[in-house]
């Protein structure tokens, strides 16, 4: 099929709400951890959709199990059983030790359900007050009114206050801070193990030390957001348990289906407990076709795919320390596993995402001077290799004569 892409363009700027700034590139076709566009052009994806084509493209067993569950039966409603939601419940319990699941059609919405559920559980265990959050600043939770209020970035947030209110954010590089910030009104701290939109920070081990006293003494929930940073990304199921942080709650998403809409918020029994028939709800979530992808992931993931994080995500750590080493515009990098951050210099970094896409490379800037890589979990040796060839020509370019 041939397409027209100034045509796709033209009818997206007329009918599609303009919240994205796109990059100007239609792409058509992807396999493994390349995808190709309406030229033919091909690029290694070391972005894979910010984090969510675990798989790579068009994985076999994902696009059979797919079309094969479409043919039987997509969709129930949560107003009957099917066969699936208990087995990705089941698995995600063995994965994290979190033995409840309520499914999401995304991210963000398993964000609202972990601070929902950390209200009711307040709620029904007899501090009604306790209603207020503490998130740190550089998070990133969503864009929906709840995780939005405890997602830090000021602009994200202006145009839409009041958000919901209680929330106060600290900072991850003073733990101290945490221990002010929690008082007897406080329900929960929300964090994510590595923050991914705001640059590629690990928690640091400090931070999280404080966290677990905090939360042993106060009882204040913990809501580990694994959103980015979980599901083998980092070469662990979980980041947290990295951390030796025991999450009572945690939102899952991007990775779980491979690219099917499917996210997932995790807790224990103790919170299962406060919540009660007909306290949260969605039409679509844990559908039949979100949970026979999810279960093909975590297949994998059971099945040796962590491991090939591991050695994959050392491969790619050497690759970019030694491009570091090479060019002073990269100040650092941060990050484990398939999931790093290079902090460069604010004035170059959106260039080299453009001249990586020239040079056939998909990555992209996040937080002003991050450039970030979130490759498919299965990427090849080769396709690591490739694609820090292509970052080095990339930078090379952008950075000729001033390294
Ligand atoms: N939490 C984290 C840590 C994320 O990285 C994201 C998305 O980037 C979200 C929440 C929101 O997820 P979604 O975009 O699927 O709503």
């Amino acid at each position: 099929m041939t397409i027209d892409v100034n045509q796709v363009k033209q009818v997206e700027a007329t009918y599609v709400l303009q919240v994205y700034r796109r990059i100007p590139v239609v792409l058509v076709r992807g396999e493994g951890s390349r995808v190709y566009d309406a030229d033919g052009k091909e690029y290694i994806d070391l972005l894979s959709g910010i984090g969510v084509a675990s798989l790579g493209h068009a994985h076999p067993v994902l696009a059979d199990a797919i079309a094969a569950q479409a043919h039987e039966l997509l969709h129930t409603s949560n107003l009957f059983f099917h066969p699936l939601q208990g087995q990705v419940a089941s698995a995600l319990a063995s994965l994290s030790g979190l033995t409840r699941t309520f499914f999401t059609n995304s991210g963000t919405e398993a964000v609202e359900a972990c601070l929902k559920f950390a209200r009711r559980y307040w709620f029904k265990n007899g501090s009604p007050s306790r209603t207020e959050l503490i998130a740190l600043d550089r998070s990133f939770h969503g864009r929906t009114f709840g995780s939005l209020s405890v997602t830090s970035e000021a602009s994200y947030r202006k145009p839409f206050e009041p958000l919901v209110p209680g929330v106060t954010f600290v900072s991850p590089d003073d733990p101290e801070s945490l221990h002010r910030a929690v008082s007897g009104r406080t329900a929960a701290i929300i964090v994510e193990p590595i923050q991914g939109e705001g640059g590629i920070w690990p928690l640091s081990p400090a931070m999280a030390d404080v966290i677990r006293t905090v939360c042993a003494d106060t009882g204040t929930l913990l809501i580990a957001d694994e959103i980015q940073c979980g599901l083998g990304r980092t070469g662990r199921p979980f980041h947290s348990a990295t951390l030796d942080l025991r999450p009572d709650l945690m939102p899952l998403g991007k990775s779980l289906g491979g690219g099917v809409p499917v996210g997932a918020a995790l807790m224990t029994e103790r919170v299962a407990e406060a919540i009660a028939f007909g306290d949260h709800g969605s039409t679509y979530g844990g559908n039949l076709l979100a949970c026979r992808a999810a279960l093909v992931f975590l297949d994998a993931l059971q099945a040796g795919l962590i491991d090939r994080v591991n050695t994959a995500g050392a491969r790619l750590e050497a690759g970019l320390r030694t491009l570091a080493e090479r060019y002073t515009a990269i100040r650092e990098i941060r990050g484990a596993g398939l999931m790093w951050g290079l902090d460069v210099d604010k004035t170059v970094a959106e260039v080299i995402v453009g001249a990586a896409l020239d040079q056939g490379l998909i990555i992209n800037r996040t937080a002003d001077t991050v450039i970030r890589l979130l490759p498919p979990l299965t990427i090849s040796n080769d396709d690591i290799d490739a694609g820090l060839t292509r970052l080095d020509r990339a930078i090379e370019t952008v950075t000729a004569g001033t390294t």
